[in-house]
């Protein structure tokens, strides 16, 4: 579904991202694991667009490779854009909008689909995650998990190719982030292809089909969850591993 190829980002005179490779295969679920600082959050922004990298490739299945190396147009941002829906840390939520507006502003405005058929299917994702009778309401008037899982069924309206998730429930009191996982585990039964940052290592371990180590702008090792959470080749990631588990 996705290759990104020797992907770099500085800020300022911090670089980092240096050369990251990753490829993210169909109904994959690939965890993104690594120090706080080691520029996670950085990836899933580069590939949704809302960074721009200062170098390396990024090829959705079925588009063009966009080269960062090169000037990159308004046109190919968008299209790049359009293959991914992200799901925030912090929901980043419209306030004063209601939770089936949040939902449609997407395919509504960005993707000129039809209103009525926008909001049809909000209205059945939903009610796939025990939400439907809050579509009226406002996200204060929701709890943290709500509130997460509403702006899971945002990214999920826009019908990407990938589903981009930064540590969607780091935020959220201990008692919730049970709910959130398990909306998450179902649509990686559901065959949704994703790539997620997660401090939530056993969690990593049960859902993802890899799992990918990064530490200071560089993916340190890679590879099945079991191996590299259980008996990791690297001793970066032993250190990191330990510490969590
Ligand atoms: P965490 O687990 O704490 O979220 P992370 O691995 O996701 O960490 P990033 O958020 O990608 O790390 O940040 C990597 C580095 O990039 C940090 O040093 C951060 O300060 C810096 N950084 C991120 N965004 C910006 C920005 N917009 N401007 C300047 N520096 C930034």
């Amino acid at each position: 579904v996705l290759s990104v190829a020797e992907l770099r980002k500085s800020f300022g005179s911090n670089q980092v991202l240096k050369s990251i490779d990753l490829s993210v295969s169909q109904g994959q679920v690939l965890a993104l694991i690594g120090p706080s600082g080691s520029g996670k959050t950085t990836v899933l922004r580069c590939l949704n667009g809302l960074e721009i990298p200062d170098g390396g490739r990024v090829a959705f299945r079925g588009g063009p490779a966009v080269d960062f190396g090169q000037r990159v147009s308004r046109k190919q941002l968008a299209a790049l854009r359009d293959q991914s829906g992200m799901v925030f840390q912090h929901y980043n939520l419209f306030p004063h909008r209601t939770v089936l507006e949040n939902i449609i502003e997407g395919p509504v405005q960005v993707q000129k689909r039809p209103k009525a058929e926008a909001v049809r299917e909000a209205e059945d994702l939903l009610r796939r995650v025990g939400l439907h009778d809050k579509k009226d309401q406002y996200p204060h008037q929701l709890s943290g998990g709500q509130q997460q899982r509403v702006g899971i069924v945002r990214a999920l309206a826009l019908k990407p190719a990938l589903l981009l998730f930064d540590e969607p429930t780091s935020a959220l009191d201990p008692e919730l982030v049970g709910d959130v996982l398990h909306v998450i585990k179902e649509l990686a039964e559901d065959g949704w292809t994703m790539v997620m940052v997660t401090h939530e290592l056993a969690f990593a371990r049960e859902v993802a089909s890899e799992v990918v180590f990064m530490d200071g702008g560089v993916v340190v090792e890679r590879g099945h969850p079991d191996q590299v959470l259980r008996d990791p080749h690297e001793e970066r990631t032993r250190q990191f591993v330990h510490r969590l588990l």
